[in-house]
């Protein structure tokens, strides 16, 4: 089975979300659990980019012990340079380096030629490699980059000893299909040269048009064994590829993807929080995986399915996430079996007669969204049911 290595950049990518400002010592924190998650790479930070970036790096370099410590560098000199000064203490550093190959950032950011960019990868990739082995190249904006001057690069930064090669979606433009063929194309064009030389191809996929996670999976259907996501998906601007559903995909769908990972899936639902309490970004109620709402139930007929058996409408077993919320949630879609269900599980047993009028009191909130179990005690008072009637367990 082909294994996918899960690079994480929370650190680096998650960290620029707008205003999103990790300590050292919460860089840290995060990349112990990163570890016992077992991701295979953390991408810990872009070392250049201030003071206190470059010492959190240093840090993690230091003291986590597992996974790749992996570093940020633009393809300049200086910035390779800073980077290795931070990562060299890791067992396992990696100088990850890139430069833009579109047109529109060639042309407009870069203000370079296509011949100059080209010149720049060579020296730069092989000065990254004289002072690390493990040397990642990214070709920023890679999605809206011409194809063949895509190969022209990839094969340079290959030849002078890039031994993962990334292909971000920078801007989140492309579609799952579209980008499947960019990849298929890089091993249709490179394949002798990508495997004589062991390269790992990767990918980067950014959530502006929500296709992240969906354009990482195609990647991974076209040969991509690395793919580089977040916890809950944090990132620039609309995020990156959420860790959490590309793993939950491979697994869920094992047979349809056919690939394996390292990830202790129990860690996604603690990992997350702390991500979310740490960054002070709050998970969306409905995200997949990670929401509030991911594994609860509250229309009748999901809560009747779910209570004769859970496979009904649940493709995943919230406790293998470590996922930690109310599974029932009684509210005005609630049916009776669920009511009669909850108030069982809290303690308190009702006869069929009671449940009925309950479940439609509960209907008639108008005011609620979730009922709490004090409010249908509460209801059940109000109706002024027979104590005789209701047993206290
Ligand atoms: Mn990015």
């Amino acid at each position: 089975m082909t294994y996918i290595k899960i690079f994480d950049t929370t650190l680096r990518d998650g960290e620029q979300s707008p205003g999103v400002n990790l300590s050292k010592d919460e860089k840290l924190k995060i990349a112990k659990q990163l570890e016992k998650l077992g991701v295979d790479i953390i991408e810990a930070g872009f070392p250049v980019s201030s003071e206190e970036d470059f010492e959190a790096v240093k840090q993690i370099a230091k003291e986590i012990k597992g996974p790749i410590i992996c570093g940020l560098a633009r393809a300049v000199k200086e910035d390779i340079d800073i980077c290795w000064e931070a990562i060299k203490y890791s067992k396992k550093p990696r100088i990850h380096t890139f430069i833009a190959t579109s047109k529109i950032h060639m042309d407009e950011k870069l203000k370079r030629s296509p011949q100059e960019v080209i010149e720049l990868v060579r020296e730069m990739v092989a000065y990254a490699k004289s002072l690390c082995n493990d040397v990642e190249f990214s070709l920023e904006d890679a999605s809206r980059t011409e194809r063949d001057f895509m190969c022209k690069i990839i094969r340079v930064a290959i030849e002078f000893g890039a031994t993962t090669i990334n292909i971000p979606d920078t801007v989140g433009y492309s579609q799952p299909d579209e980008f499947k063929d960019t990849i298929k194309y890089i091993f249709d064009n490179l394949g002798d040269i990508i495997s004589k030389n062991k390269v790992t191809i990767s990918c980067h996929c950014h959530n502006d048009l929500g296709n992240a996670v969906a354009n990482s999976l195609a990647a991974i259907k076209a040969g991509v064994t690395q793919v580089e996501c977040t916890i809950n998906g944090i990132g620039e601007r609309a995020g990156n590829a959420s860790l959490e559903e590309i793993v939950m995909n491979l697994i869920t769908r094992k047979s349809y993807f056919n690939v394996e990972t390292c990830i202790d899936i129990s860690k996604i639902f603690e990992t997350s929080r702390m991500v979310s309490d740490i960054a002070g970004m709050v998970v969306q109620p409905n995200k997949a995986i990670v929401g509030k709402n991911a594994f609860s139930h509250e229309s009748g007929i999901h809560q009747d399915g779910i209570i004769k058996n859970r496979l009904t409408y649940e493709i995943i077993n919230p406790k293998d996430v470590g996922w930690v919320g109310e599974s029932i949630v009684i509210g005005r879609h609630s049916g009776k079996r669920a009511v009669s269900e909850f108030l069982s599980k809290s303690g308190y047993n009702f006869c069929d007669e009671d449940i009925v009028k309950i479940t439609s009191s509960i209907k008639g909130l108008v005011d609620k969204n979730i009922v709490s179990k004090e409010d249908i005690i509460g209801i059940a008072n109000k109706l002024k049911l027979n104590e005789s009637k209701t047993k206290l367990i």
